[in-house]
């Protein structure tokens, strides 16, 4: 039996929903809509907002899961075969009114937990989301796109997984923000899925045979010296940087204040880097030690792991 006992002034709740809609977008992406009855809680942050998608497993479908605010070290605590596997997306859409959210799924076609779902869920499926909650007071977390407020121009790139949270973070940006948005995808179709921005150059590459980061690599070496040159004071100084083994570490670098904010008030280019982490592993060091960006200007996401399974 499912225990439900969370703070309803937690800052994540976990949500029971079932797949309302299946839209297939584009070759590569699959948009499903959740409906909850307690979506109405979600909180509408835009931007990267991450979520976790908590997927059924045979036998027990959702019945072992933990739904209380200590469930992750309940969920933890389980036998292996009796924990929902978890995976990370993005919420691509909220409409807390109708107690609904939208997630675009990129069907890739290497097994996991995650895209076997996406292949096989049919609507009217329960899985369980966790997601930020609306209630909650603070900052509920889970966004990091923390531009300074004073930032001149705004460099975004990333691959497929990445292009829903690129899209969200165009759309809630204001009309006076500016800069160059650079997205690698498997197929031309899928720039059907990207968002436009007045004051951004979107470029969505579409790589077919290529390997990964053939073409987002070059695109980004070639805009950031541009974006560079074209705000006022950038530091030339090349940065000393640790490297990051992306086998055994994670790839996670997201400058913040101690409270969740901007790392810095001002810059003259903020960079928001996400995708496959080997990839995006080469583009920061074009940044940050070749380029001389201010590492605290800079975040860089492995979203995922060529060959790695999530956690
Ligand atoms: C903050 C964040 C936000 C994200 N947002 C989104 C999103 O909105 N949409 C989205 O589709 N993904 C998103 N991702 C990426 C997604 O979490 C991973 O792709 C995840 O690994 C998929 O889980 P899985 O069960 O399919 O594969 P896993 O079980 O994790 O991995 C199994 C195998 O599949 C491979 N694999 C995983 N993802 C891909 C891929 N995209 N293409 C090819 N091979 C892959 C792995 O290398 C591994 O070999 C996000 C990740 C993070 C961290």
């Amino acid at each position: 039996m499912i225990l439900f006992a969370q703070s309803p002034t937690s800052p994540f709740h976990l949500h029971r929903v079932r797949v309302g809609r299946i839209l297939d977008l584009s070759p590569s992406f699959r948009r499903f809509t959740l409906s909850g009855d307690r979506l109405d809680s979600f909180a509408d942050n835009g931007f990267d907002q991450r979520i976790k998608l908590i997927l059924p497993i045979e036998e027990h479908g959702l019945s072992t899961m933990p739904m209380t605010d200590d469930w992750y070290a309940r969920w933890r605590d389980l036998p292996h075969d009796h924990r929902n596997p978890i995976r990370t997306y993005t919420v691509r859409g909220v409409r807390a009114e109708l107690r609904e959210i939208d997630v675009d799924v990129v069907v890739h076609p290497i097994d996991g937990p995650a895209s076997i779902w996406a292949e096989t869920a049919s609507v009217g499926d329960e899985l369980i989301v966790l997601g930020p909650n609306a209630h909650h007071d603070g900052v509920q977390g889970g966004v990091d796109f923390l531009p300074p407020p004073h930032a001149e121009r705004i460099l975004l790139a990333g691959d497929e997984t990445a292009l829903p949270a690129i899209a969200a973070i165009l759309e809630r940006l204001p009309a006076t923000a500016s800069g160059h948005a650079i997205v690698e995808v498997p197929h031309s179709d899928d720039a059907a899925c990207m968002a436009s921005h007045p004051g951004f150059t979107v470029e969505v590459l579409a790589r077919h045979d290529r390997a990964r980061g053939d073409l987002l690599v070059p695109a980004v070496q070639a805009v950031a010296p541009d974006l560079l040159r074209s705000v006022r004071a950038a530091s030339t100084a090349t940065a000393e940087l640790s490297d990051v083994d992306v086998d055994i570490d994670m790839l996670w670098e997201v400058p913040s204040d101690d409270h969740g904010g901007p790392a810095r008030q001002s810059a003259p280019l903020y960079a928001w880097l996400a995708g496959e982490a080997g990839v995006i592993k080469t583009l920061r060091r074009h940044l940050v030690s070749e380029l001389g960006i201010d590492r605290k200007s800079v975040a860089f996401m492995g979203y995922w792991r060529l060959g790695r399974a999530e956690g």
